[in-house]
């Protein structure tokens, strides 16, 4: 079906400024347009939902890391056996998989969709498994997707950085996102991973130096956010802050953000970021510091990384992060060290109720949602796997709109760390339907720079989801009745009849070519991979064209 007709519906595009008007939506060859034929085929929305297709912006869905995590738990796969839907099979086979925190790929793509998510990123890739991250996204159907390229803890970058290159850092940046065939700058704990292989353990600062004296996560940091925007990437750097998941490390966030000083700059997960102390040296709440700041200052944007009660896979570049986990927690882990570039560890884990730490995360996500005045700027996610499966984005949406369901489940949690936060104190605030489709849509695919996606005026790709309402906005948002990918129905009476192949979302940056043969001579002597063999040559669909 070319040309579609979705008649009705209650549109919800605040991209366009259209908040809950009664209209028909128009689809001719995968896009928004202004009008079909007369005898178009038609979905009847009256009465129903209708908004963009949702577009994550944070989530770990395909790579080296994922695939050992999918090792690290067989009792998820017999667990949650996920049987091969019945799609249309002349248009795409079928695959059976396995659920769990960490999908088996064509699980993950159906899941999203079936969620009426159509648009994915994977939040940190190294470059030496980008080839796996790309054979991963071609089996994860329907969704169009692409990843962050790890960068903070890269050996030659930190070379650079020490002799104050910062000129060729960015061209070094450029060539490293075309050779990985990647979307965006990823910045995991600058500096505190190369530390951490190298033997500290000790907690670091802005300030600390890496080996050289000139190297600091504040100079990785800058090195990086100014890259970004010097190369007009359509996405800022994608930042996640030393120190995560310590008590007190709200400190080292907002010193973060002052850091990058009125740049462009992306801040992830920060819920994990905005914690505390106390008088009494125990944890609490550091969000409202962590949202004020943000609120007044408009280029900096973040996303939540809401922890959602139930289980879990931590699964992060972080490798510093997860050896405390391990250690505090007696679970089982994976550590990797990936050669030259970064780090990876994994650790499963289960959020739970009684748990005051847990407690005071979920609370800490919260408010960081319900105190942030510009939800265009503080963006739906939880990390996934880490603080939750993507499948619990429509549990997250009810707590956000419903005060009455959030104060039932925040009397159920451990109060011990909650004395004095915001949420314990009662914030009023209920998410409206359009501020939803700003969160889990329209402003992740603004902040993403991705000008066809979370909106539905003309010319955008035809991304669709249509839910019927319910007074349980979960169930609502968890079950849409006809979600549209690029033109095509996926779903269509809530269930999943067809899995198109998404589209690669990727950039090719332009770079001086005098830094090829620098880095030639780096990898002959340092690296297990030749140069020649390292980029990725074979990618689906063109890049993003990059801002003028
Ligand atoms: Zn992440």
């Amino acid at each position: 079906m070319s040309q579609v007709r979705i008649v009705g519906g209650t549109v919800y595009d605040p991209a366009n400024g259209v908040d809950g008007d009664v209209r028909d939506l128009c689809i001719d060859a995968g896009r928004i347009v202004s009008d079909v034929a007369v005898d178009a085929a038609t979905i009847d929305a009256r009465g129903m939902v209708v908004m963009p297709g949702g577009v994550d912006i944070h989530a770990h869905v395909a790579g080296g890391a994922i695939n050992l995590a999918r090792r690290l738990l067989p009792e998820e796969h017999r667990g949650d056996s996920s049987r091969a839907p019945a799609v249309d099979e002349e248009a795409s086979l079928p695959r059976s998989g396995t659920g769990g925190t960490v999908p088996s790929t064509f699980t993950t793509g159906y899941r999203y969709a079936g969620l009426g998510y159509t648009t994915v990123f994977d939040a940190a890739v190294a470059p030496a498994t980008a080839r796996l991250s790309h054979a991963e996204l071609d089996d994860t159907p329907i969704v169009d997707a692409g990843f962050f390229v790890l960068m903070g803890n890269d050996e030659y970058l930190l070379r650079l950085v020490a002799a104050d290159e910062r000129e060729q850092a960015r061209e070094y940046a450029a060539w490293l996102l075309g050779a990985a065939g990647g979307y965006a700058i990823k910045v995991v704990n600058p500096g505190g991973i190369e530390m951490w292989k190298g033997g500290s353990r000790d907690r670091i600062d802005l300030d600390t130096a890496i080996g050289s004296s000139r190297v600091t996560p504040r100079a990785i940091l800058g090195t990086l956010v100014d890259a970004a925007n010097q190369l007009r990437l359509p996405h800022a750097a994608h930042v996640h802050c030393n120190n995560l998941g310590v008590a007190g490390n709200v400190a080292t966030t907002l010193e973060s953000m002052r850091a990058v000083d009125g740049r462009r700059a992306h801040f992830t997960h920060l819920q994990f970021h905005s914690y505390g102390v106390d008088p009494d040296g125990r944890w609490c709440s550091g969000a409202r510091e962590v949202a004020e700041y943000i609120n007044a200052h408009p280029h900096i944007s973040g996303d939540v990384g809401q922890v959602m009660f139930g289980s879990a896979a931590t699964i992060t570049a972080d490798g510093p992060v997860e050896y405390l986990l391990h250690k505090s927690s007696g679970r089982k882990w994976v550590n990797v060290d990936i050669e030259l570039e970064t780090g990876c560890g994994i650790v499963p884990y289960a959020y739970k109720e009684r748990s005051a730490i847990a407690a005071l995360q979920w609370a800490v996500g919260l408010e960081l949602f319900l105190l942030s005045t510009d939800p265009w700027r503080m963006v739906l996610s939880t990390d996934h796997p880490n603080g939750g499966s993507f499948l619990s984005y429509p549990e997250l949406i009810r707590l956000l709109m419903d005060r009455a369901y959030r104060d039932e489940q925040r009397a159920r949690v451990n109060p011990k760390l909650l004395a004095g936060c915001a949420l314990a104190d009662g914030l009023a605030r209920q998410y409206t339907l359009e501020e939803i489709a700003i969160v889990t849509r329209a402003g992740p695919a603004r902040l993403l720079g991705l000008s066809g996606k979370g909106h539905l005026g003309a010319g955008a790709d035809a991304d669709v989801t249509v839910y019927d309402r319910r007074d349980n906005v979960a169930e609502m948002f968890a079950t849409p009745r006809y979600v549209v990918k690029g033109g095509s129905l996926v779903v269509e009476e809530g269930q999943l009849r067809r899995a198109p192949v998404g589209q690669r979302l990727y950039v090719q940056p332009e770079f001086d070519s005098a830094i090829e043969s620098r880095l030639r001579r780096h990898f002959d002597l340092y690296s297990t991979v030749s140069f020649d063999h390292y980029p990725v040559r074979t990618l689906s669909g063109g890049p993003r064209v990059l801002a003028g």
